[in-house]
């Protein structure tokens, strides 16, 4: 009896008991943390036991991947999605296709790495020019993180500067942007009419592809022919192209400068760059046709275009850097099936050690540290787009709830930096306006400008 009353009162009277209910949660939150740390451990094991070491493992992919890509690979257990994915080699044919593809892509930084003709280039840029308008722009920049604040850092570095202004001088002075050539005897537009073979000459100096056009005036009939040269050296005296010429011929000049520069392949038919920027140590995205530097969002939001891939390759490296540009992947991100993810990540790690083949080991290590890096930003993308997902479906409520915390969310310190230089850029350019006039020396309205016929490919 007296047995028989001690469990009665073990029993809770009110089933909905509040202090029962908290240590019932907590038992279960402790043997599913329990459970996942075993199963999380098992998993790590497996992936220790892999090929790779754990620094090559971790480049993994900072895309959450879709389930049918994911499935073959990992255990099925939820917690293991977010383990860094183990390097597969491409098997089907269409991964190899893709390698291959990829291997093609990753020489194009490499053909600018010639330091005499990168001596040559130079001679074309107006260097006093340049340097002194950075010079200016990082005196103004120094001089307001100075007005913030005894600590504060520029948002921009001299050497980024340099850049800014090497654009504003490539696309107002440099280099024209070409739909059809007009016709070289009358001037009248013309009418696209097909390829045509190209010419000794035209192959010697690295065409491969020759546009041919003609004079849209009848009794003109002139023929004009557009041979896509894809050598940057070559590119210095053509001067003319579209998005594939600008950025070709402007990554190298970067490089010229001393800039250390990606060339940034899309899936979607399209081409940019990034440098990396000393002074905030990390890439940047520049898009010299768009005159946009650091607005990685502009294809997304300001273009309105879904992106699968964005790889970078640069002379000693190759990142898949989709994140940087797709921040809200649910939204923006289109299907990216070209090849599993886990053999994407074998042919980036095989064109980095083709690349870093002949590099020393602490070059190697210092290449690595700083892709871990920029890892971890890519994977803060991740992160914030989620958070920001999250927190647009919680009612307000939620966030003046019992803490009383507020909902304004913590400021970007780098997003602040940007939009100071963003706004810096923009009073610079309404100062060189005045100086020059409202046309100044810049170039035709940019074909790729949303409001404008969208951008034709690359090639
Ligand atoms: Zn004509």
């Amino acid at each position: 009896m007296a047995e028989r009353l001690s469990i009665r009162s073990r029993v809770p009277q009110n089933p909905l008991d509040e202090v029962k209910c908290q240590q019932l949660t907590d038992q279960f939150r402790q043997i599913l943390s329990t459970k996942r740390m075993n199963s999380l451990s098992t998993g790590i094991s497996i992936s220790r036991s892999g090929s790779r070491s754990s620094r090559e493992r971790d480049y993994g992919s900072p895309l959450p991947l879709p389930l049918s890509s994911a499935g073959n690979d990992l255990p099925a257990y939820n917690s293991l999605r977010n383990i860094p994915l183990i390097p597969k080699a491409p098997q089907d044919a269409r991964s190899i296709r893709f390698r291959s593809m990829l291997h093609t892509l990753a020489n194009m930084p490499c053909k600018w790495e010639n330091p005499g003709l990168l001596d040559e280039a130079l001679r074309v840029v107006p260097l006093e020019r340049i340097y002194n308008e950075a010079q200016e722009e990082c005196d103004v920049l120094n001089a307001e993180a100075a007005s913030l604040g005894p600590n504060k850092k520029a948002a921009w570095g001299y050497q980024d500067c340099v850049i800014r202004a090497l654009m504003r001088w490539f696309k107002s002075s440099f280099f024209s942007w070409v739909n059809n050539p007009p016709c070289s005897t009358c001037g009248t537009p013309t009418i696209g009419v097909g390829m045509a073979a190209p010419t000794p000459d035209e192959q010697a100096r690295g065409a491969t592809q020759v546009e041919l056009y003609k004079c849209s005036f009848e009794g003109c009939g002139q023929y004009e022919r557009f041979p896509r040269y894809n050598d940057a050296f070559v590119l210095l005296e053509t001067r003319k192209g579209r998005v594939g010429e600008w950025a070709n011929c402007f990554g190298m000049l970067c490089r010229a400068m001393g800039t250390r520069v990606r060339w940034i392949w899309n899936s979607e038919d399209h081409v940019w760059l990034e440098i990396y920027s000393l002074h905030r140590r990390k890439w940047v995205s520049v898009d010299v046709c768009e005159q946009a530097w650091d607005k990685p969002k502009l294809y997304t939001e300001g273009w309105q275009r879904k992106l699968a891939y964005c790889i970078g390759f640069s002379a000693d490296g190759a990142m898949d850097v989709t994140r940087r540009y797709v921040r809200n992947f649910s939204r923006w991100g289109a299907d990216r099936s070209r090849t599993p993810e886990p053999v994407l990540l074998y042919i980036l790690d095989e064109i980095r050690a083709t690349k870093r083949r002949d590099m020393s080991k602490q070059d190697k290590f210092r290449l690595e540290g700083e892709e871990m890096r920029e890892y971890r930003e890519l994977q803060g993308y991740v992160a914030s787009a989620i958070a920001a997902e999250v927190c647009k479906s919680l009612p307000d409520s939620f966030f003046k709830g019992q803490s009383g915390h507020n909902r304004s969310p913590r400021p970007d310190p780098d997003a602040q930096k940007a939009a100071e230089a963003r706004q810096n850029s923009a009073q610079a350019d309404v100062d060189r306006t005045r100086i020059r006039g409202p046309n100044g020396a810049r170039g035709a309205p940019n074909p790729q400008h949303p409001q404008n016929p969208p951008p034709p490919p690359p090639r």
